[in-house]
């Protein structure tokens, strides 16, 4: 169901794929907006056993999308060095299909937020403990479990 890449040769594998995720701070969200019309919002992430998470906003717009088709997109740029010269530009990304889901358990809520401290702020463990308790209700986790990932190199 999902497209082969046309230019194989240009495949990353599956572990240089994920360490693109594992490495880089944010990605692109593609989610069936309003109207039909596609929205791709930039967010945070964390990369984790085959899970895409991300904290935000108990409402909003690709919360909206989310909850109207659990289908969903997210892309990673890894590199995008231009030549000019060759009129051509160096690049490696990451993309990613699956199914979005709001986590809904605390525990597993708590262990994502976690993720995203130990990722963003890693010396800051303890102080963004209290932080995820003062923002527990103003927040949402989503959980992306990917079925889908390809990586790509340009060259
Ligand atoms: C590098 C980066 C990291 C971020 N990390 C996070 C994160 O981890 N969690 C998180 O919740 N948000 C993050 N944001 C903010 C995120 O891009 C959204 O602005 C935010 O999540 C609100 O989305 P929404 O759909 O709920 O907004 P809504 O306010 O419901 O969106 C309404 C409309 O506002 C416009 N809009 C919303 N966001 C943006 C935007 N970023 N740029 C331009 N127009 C916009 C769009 O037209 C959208 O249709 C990050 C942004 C950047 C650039």
């Amino acid at each position: 169901m999902f497209r082969e890449m046309r230019r194989k040769g240009n495949a990353l594998s599956q572990e240089e794929t994920i360490a693109i995720l594992e490495k880089n701070t944010n990605g692109v969200l593609a989610v069936d907006g309003d109207d039909d019309y596609p929205y791709a919002v930039p967010l945070s992430y964390v990369y984790s056993d085959g899970k895409i998470l991300f904290h935000c906003a108990v409402t909003g717009h690709k919360l909206d999308g989310i909850k109207n088709n659990e289908k969903v997109s997210f892309c990673v740029i890894d590199q995008d060095d231009i030549i000019p010269e060759d009129f051509n530009t160096l690049y490696r990304s990451a993309i990613a299909f699956g199914k979005a889901r709001v986590v809904t358990d605390d525990q597993e809520k708590q262990q994502a937020l976690e993720l995203v401290i130990a990722k963003y702020s890693p010396a800051f463990m303890e102080s963004g403990k209290e932080y995820i308790a003062k923002e527990w209700e103003r927040c949402l986790v989503v959980e992306i479990k990917i079925e889908h990932l390809t990586g790509k190199a340009g060259d």
